[in-house]
């Protein structure tokens, strides 16, 4: 008898099995504000830890489209795990795209096969949140590059199997001379940092002060030495904010869709009045608030697919401009919500609608790196665009 080849399951089959994992789990890790390990193990088994990795190396050879879709089904799940995911998708994006041959022929199949979950040191002590800048420098020894940084927030940093890290490219090097490198778990001492983890939201990413220690071989730079700037705008940033974006969407969504369907629910019908203007109102509002951020997301994912000039201004208005806006909207729409279903469905914390837990974490969305910076720099370059260039009047 000859064994009939199962076929593999599609990117929708995969994603849906572990978005039941996440749902099961999310009450419990945002209650505990613990890392939720049984959601991880889910991913990691689902083989969308290596989404974003080349097929050559083993893994399912995604886009950022799939990433988005991905990350909003997960984020209706349980945004704290769907964040989780996509910050390690923006990682290995940045590997599979600029690290050199050693590093990816050894670390991209690791995390093809759910080996290595990558998490990400940008912030630091010092200067905040600022991307672009670092404080403390890699020490190059021999053929190694020594690691000692404070790291004051890393998501899943007590279980990561591995760092991708920011540092100023040597002790000479100015602040805004920063490389990215990648380092194994076993290559650093990672301990605990002052103070702990107890958020308002979000409470399952578990993201802790670490100080790491440790040495790697030189070709664990991922980029050129100094070359930070360009992995960021080829590729970091739009990873990051296409991720968040996509995560954030998914949570409201989820919230709206379960909204509708209470409101549907012969049950608790009710409890609502299909007709009245002021609800009718709000539902058109936060439709249209979706619309506005999902249509905002697909350029953004055009813009990375076609941008042979990343740095154009009106690519980087959009991509600054979607997180800021995915930020701002998927928080109101939520926080809408919670006013149309009022004390009972909204605001209680063990309601059968989560709207209480999704209304806290997505407040984190415009901290998550601070929309504040973002403003300031759209500023900036919109004055560069007299023409004010928009994606329907053409290519930028
Ligand atoms: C859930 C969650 C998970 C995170 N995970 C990680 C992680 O894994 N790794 C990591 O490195 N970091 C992580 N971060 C940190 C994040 O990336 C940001 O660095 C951090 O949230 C910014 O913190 P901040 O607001 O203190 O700092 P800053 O960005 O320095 O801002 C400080 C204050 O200054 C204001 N501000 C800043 N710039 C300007 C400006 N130009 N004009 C006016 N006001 C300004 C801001 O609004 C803010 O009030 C995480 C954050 C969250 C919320």
């Amino acid at each position: 008898m000859t064994a009939l080849a199962t076929a593999a399951p599609t990117l929708a089959e995969r994603t849906a099995r572990v978005a039941d994992v996440l749902a099961e789990h999310a009450r419990e890790v945002d209650d505990s504000a613990t890392f939720p390990v049984a959601s991880l193990d889910a991913l990691r088994e689902s083989g969308l830890m290596g989404l974003l990795v080349p097929v050559e190396h083993g893994g399912l050879g995604g886009d950022l489209a799939d990433l988005a879709r991905t990350a909003a089904e997960l984020g209706g799940a349980c945004l704290s795990t769907a964040m989780i995911w996509a910050m390690h998708g923006q990682q290995v994006a940045a590997i599979a795209a600029h690290a050199g041959p050693r590093l990816r022929a050894d670390l991209l199949p690791r995390i093809a096969r759910g080996e290595v979950y990558v998490a990400s040191v940008t912030s630091e002590r010092g200067k905040g949140g600022h991307l672009l800048t670092a404080e403390a420098p890699l020490r190059p020894e021999g053929d190694r590059l020594r690691i000692e940084r404070d790291a004051p927030i890393v998501t899943g940093g007590a279980v990561a199997d591995g760092f991708l890290v920011t540092m100023r490219a040597s002790p000479e090097a100015g602040h805004d001379d920063v490389s990215l490198v990648y380092a194994d778990r076993g290559q650093l001492t990672a301990t605990p940092g002052r103070g702990g983890w107890n958020p308002m939201g979000m409470r399952g990413t578990h993201s802790v002060p670490l100080r790491i220690t440790g040495d790697v071989p030189a070709d664990q730079l991922v980029g050129a030495p100094g070359g930070f700037r360009a992995v960021a705008t080829r590729t970091f940033v739009p990873a990051g904010h296409i991720g968040w974006a996509a995560c954030w969407l998914g949570a409201a969504r989820g919230a709206l869709s379960m909204v509708l369907g209470m409101i549907r629910d012969p049950r608790t019908r009710g409890s609502f009045d299909p007709s009245s203007e002021l609800l009718r109102r709000r539902l058109a509002r936060a439709r249209l608030d979706l619309d506005t951020v999902a249509a905002l997301l697909a350029q953004a994912i055009r813009d990375a697919a076609d941008a042979t000039d990343p740095e154009a201004p009106a690519v980087q208005l959009r991509l600054n401009g979607l997180k800021v806006h995915a930020a701002e909207r998927c928080s109101a729409v939520v926080d809408e919500l919670v006013e149309l279903t009022g004390l009972r469905h909204g605001y209680m914390r063990d309601s059968a609608l989560p709207l209480e837990r999704v209304h806290r974490d997505l407040r984190s969305a415009s901290l998550n790196y601070a929309n504040d910076r973002l403003y300031d720099a759209n500023g900036a370059i919109a004055l560069l665009d007299r023409d004010v260039t928009l994606a329907w009047a053409g290519r930028p």
